[in-house]
């Protein structure tokens, strides 16, 4: 599934192409993916110009001047922009026409979303997907005090709360495993019993971890392609996810493998406490 660092790779890839262009029609090929497209999408689009783009969590926007479309690619979305004569394919559901060319969203699992938010309704961060979301790991005012401070009085597990994403957004299950790895704490350490220095180090690992991967071009999805076509799948050196049963890079231990919340997680058990 797309993670913070391939949404983040898709805007970088298609901004250039959108930002003071003017959308000239909107192809809608269902009622909607997730939830049901919006009335009057194309009374709200066509005919304005594309601001900017800019990301929330894994909330892509697209921000004209009486509001913004939000773009979520769910479990299986990308998109690309490409020439306007491209025809679409079985998976191919919305187009948004810009002159000569447009931005196609596929999405074979139709998890993924496009909405509006009108500027008449407030800021965008007051979005209801938007409001609740956690701060964002790739700015200054995430750190290691944020983490503990917000963890105090709670009892779930470190890795669990990472998931979360009601305090930090975008630590999906890689990144939350390879985060844990490389400030040497457990998964199912509970996070109130996490000192502030363990945070710092938590806080750290996280923005290099995350960084890394937007620079490599994303890491996690098999069907995520980039604007240019080619795979942004990208296999990286992980030091614990997917290597149960392997040795552990740093002290040869072999990975374990656990269930936390459905969700896989990987660790040392010499190297995190
Ligand atoms: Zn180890």
């Amino acid at each position: 599934m797309p993670e913070l660092p391939e949404v983040e790779v898709t805007r970088l890839g298609v901004s250039p192409y959108l930002v003071g262009q003017r959308v000239t029609g909107l192809v809608l090929r269902r009622a909607g993916l997730r939830w049901p497209f919006p009335e009057n999408l194309a009374k709200k689009v066509v005919g304005q110009t594309v601001l900017s783009t800019s990301r929330r969590g894994k909330y892509l926007l697209v921000n004209f001047k009486k509001g913004s479309v939000i773009i979520h690619l769910g479990m299986s979305g990308h998109i690309r922009v490409l020439p306007n004569h491209i025809p679409a394919e079985l998976h191919d559901h919305v187009d948004i026409v810009l002159g000569k060319q447009l931005l196609r969203l596929t999405d074979p699992r139709r998890f993924g979303a496009v909405l509006w938010h009108d500027l008449q309704d407030g800021v965008i961060e007051q979005h209801p997907l938007l409001q609740k979301l956690g701060i964002e790991p790739l700015t200054d005012q995430f750190d290691g005090a944020v983490l503990y401070k917000a963890t105090r009085h709670r009892k779930i597990t470190i890795k669990q709360m990472l998931l979360a994403g009601d305090v930090v957004v975008g630590v999906g299950n890689i990144y939350a495993s390879e985060s844990l790895f490389l400030s040497g704490i457990s998964p199912t350490t509970p996070v109130h019993e996490i000192s502030l220095a363990r945070y710092k180090k938590l806080a750290s690992a996280i923005k290099k971890i995350l960084a890394e991967a937007i620079i490599k071009g994303g890491s996690s999805l098999k069907d995520f392609i980039n604007v240019n076509g080619e795979s942004g799948y990208f296999q990286q050196n992980y030091f614990v996810y997917n290597r149960a049963g392997l040795p552990c890079k740093v002290c040869k231990t072999l990975i374990e493998q656990l269930k936390q919340g459905q969700r896989s997680t990987f660790y040392c058990v010499k190297c995190q406490k």
